[in-house]
């Protein structure tokens, strides 16, 4: 097998070099100085009278002839060295020889060191030092590659009851899902219990549902209820910028999960790392894949015996790749819905148990006017009232307050002084009344429940609200054109008071279209095409995002079909309004007035 050897690497041949030039100015610098150091330079005539007077006692010549290096006693009676340059002196040995103290001298030995220091100065030294910088540099350089790319590392932190606080108890409605895991915690617990009949855990449950719905709080609480080591990581995290390290922090996770077996592995937004694998052409993601790869082999390596659960949350189950949610990996989707009526109550309670509230406080009331609210939200309008009450200068939360803060999570605070002429508040009034008075004149519509002409933050200048009498989950073919003919109102009241249209329907235009589009693609509620689909909704938890499934002349036919639905509820609405011409004017009279008016308040005008 031919081995594979690494390339050279430049690090290495720098220090080679580097090394080799120290030891050349060392040479070249550093040792005549320490040589020469040791000898005095003094001039010939110096020697010759050092000679005379019998102090030298030794002397050196080199070969040339050209340097004396001789030992002489000096003014101190001490020994020392001179160097001197030779003249050419004929006399010179003459001299030394008979001089009266015998001077020993001598050529000056050749200074060259033997061939073997040589050797293992200029060959043997350097290698050392290069070997131990190498190892120096790479050792500290390794641990600051490791400590950079904290390899094999996930960052999961481990929970246990404690720390996070939570149970079920802190969850409100939501019951099916608490049950599905409510199993798992009891498995985790008892699994003497399962075995026995042979029944296994599946391996991973994913939590799926529109955001804000309490995904990571039942997570949180699954992890308070079972007291075994809870794993919790974001998908995020485990996106690097190195192919690789993605992969490696999902091994480190699961071995460490295996270690603390039984445990829960819980991983939130997973479909940060879990989407389908070769989508969009060139935008290929090898380390995200890689990561995704890693991920379903760990959950097909461990055996749900052990007592390894994932949980996994995501928001975009349609986005996920299909090989996770296969039977053996995530073979448990635990649906995370809106909540709701009796769901909505119950987290207006759990929350406003936190808080000062009045007794006289219905929270039914509220409930019923936040249909389509997630758990969030309803969280955030009971954060929004405590807040208000404590502006009221008020020590707990007053029904106002609560119905206040439902408006200020809907639409917005209230924009007490924007500058809104008479004559675009007037026509703001009749747009709002026709909405209103459309709805109430319709059997299909739901109830008015307030109608306001306060302008809020959000943009919007004026708004009607319509509560449902009790929780629908169906609409009817009649329903969605009531609702239709409803948003057309306010258009229909402009028109048929000032004779003119405005950009203050554009909403109420958006929202009319999408109705009346999904009716003919999606509901099968149009007599031209019937319960074809042709369009399919790409994301049902965020915003619904459709595509369509059809050809272009069919398009064509479909967009008129939704024309002809929105023109019918226009007519409708128009009609409506011309048949209460004087209830039209006279609430919208009132409406200027006060700004606001309840249901009541409306219907009693209405019908009185
Ligand atoms: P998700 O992860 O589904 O997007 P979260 O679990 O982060 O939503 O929920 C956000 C917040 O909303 C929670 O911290 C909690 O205060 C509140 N909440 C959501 N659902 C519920 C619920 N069923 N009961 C109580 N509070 C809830
Ligand atoms: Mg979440
Ligand atoms: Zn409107």
């Amino acid at each position: 097998m031919p081995k594979h050897r690494k390339p050279p690497k430049r690090p290495l041949l720098i220090y080679y070099i580097g090394s080799l030039l120290v030891i050349l100015l060392f040479n070249m610098l550093i040792m005549p100085l320490i040589m020469n150091g040791r000898f005095a330079e003094v001039d010939y005539s110096t020697f010759l009278r050092a000679i005379e007077e019998n102090r030298v006692q030794q002397v050196e010549m080199s070969a040339d002839t050209q340097e004396i290096r001789y030992v002489a006693v000096d003014n101190n009676g001490r020994l020392q060295s001179y160097v001197t340059v030779a003249m050419p002196d004929p006399n010179l040995l003459e001299r030394l020889s008979s001089s009266e103290n015998e001077i020993r001298f001598s050529r000056i030995k050749p200074t060259q060191p033997s061939p073997i220091m040589t050797f293992l100065f200029s060959f043997i030294l350097p290698l050392f030092i290069i070997f131990g910088l190498g190892r120096l540099f790479s050792k500290r350089f390794q641990a600051r590659w490791e400590g950079a790319m904290s390899f094999g590392k996930s960052n999961a932190r481990i929970y246990v009851e404690a720390q996070t606080g939570k149970t079920f108890a802190d969850v409100a409605g939501q019951d099916e899902a608490k049950e599905a895991l409510q199993e798992i915690v009891d498995f985790l617990h008892d699994p003497e219990k399962y075995t026995r009949i042979g029944a296994t855990l599946p391996k991973g449950a994913l939590l799926v549902g529109p955001p804000g719905t309490g995904k990571t709080l039942l997570a949180q609480a699954v992890a308070g209820e079972a007291q075994v080591p809870f794993f919790s990581i974001s998908g995020s995290e485990f996106v690097e910028m190195f192919v690789g390290v993605g992969a490696a922090k999902v091994r480190d996770l699961f071995k460490q999960a295996t270690e603390k077996a039984p445990c829960i592995v819980f991983i939130d937004e997973i479909d940060t790392i879990g989407k389908r694998r070769g989508e969009g052409g060139f935008s290929g993601n090898d380390e995200r894949e890689q990561t995704l790869n890693q991920l379903l082999t760990e959950m097909d390596g461990f055996d749900g015996r052990k007592g390894v659960v994932l949980l996994a949350a995501t928001n975009r189950p349609e986005s996920l790749d299909p090989a996770l949610l296969r039977p053996g990996r995530f073979d448990r989707r635990i649906p995370v819905e809106l909540p709701d009526l009796a769901g909505r109550i119950a987290i207006l309670k759990v929350h406003a148990a936190k808080v000062n509230m009045s007794e006289h406080v219905d929270f039914e009331v509220i409930a019923r006017s936040t249909a389509g609210a997630s758990g969030a939200d309803l969280a955030n309008i009971i954060n929004e009232a405590a807040l208000r009450a404590v502006r009221m200068g008020r020590d707990a939360v007053e029904q106002e307050d609560l119905e206040e803060s439902v408006e200020v999570v809907i639409a917005g605070y209230q924009r007490k002084n924007a500058a809104i002429s008479p004559k675009e508040k007037e026509l703001i009034a009749y747009h709002e009344i026709g909405h209103a008075l459309v709805a109430a004149k319709q059997t299909n519509s739901a109830p008015v429940h307030k109608i306001t002409i306060i302008p809020r933050t959000s943009g919007a200048l004026g708004y009607t609200m319509q509560v449902e009498e009790d929780e629908r989950y169906l609409l009817t073919k009649e329903e969605a054109m009531a609702r239709i003919a409803t948003l057309t109102g306010g258009r229909a009241a402009e028109e048929l008071i000032f004779n003119s249209s405005t950009t203050g329907a554009a909403n109420d235009i958006e929202k009319a279209t999408k109705l009346a589009r999904a009716m003919v693609t999606r509901y099968g509620m149009s007599e031209e095409f019937g319960m074809v689909a042709l369009e399919t909704v790409t994301n049902p938890y965020l915003g619904g995002d459709t595509t369509l499934t059809c050809s272009s002349e069919t398009a064509a036919a479909v967009d008129k079909a939704v024309i002809e639905i929105i023109r019918k509820a226009h007519a409708t609405a128009v009609n409506i309004l011309k048949d209460n011409m004087d209830k039209l004017h006279e609430l919208a009279r009132h409406l200027l007035q006060k700004e606001t008016l309840t249901g009541e308040e409306f219907m009693e005008i209405l019908n009185g």
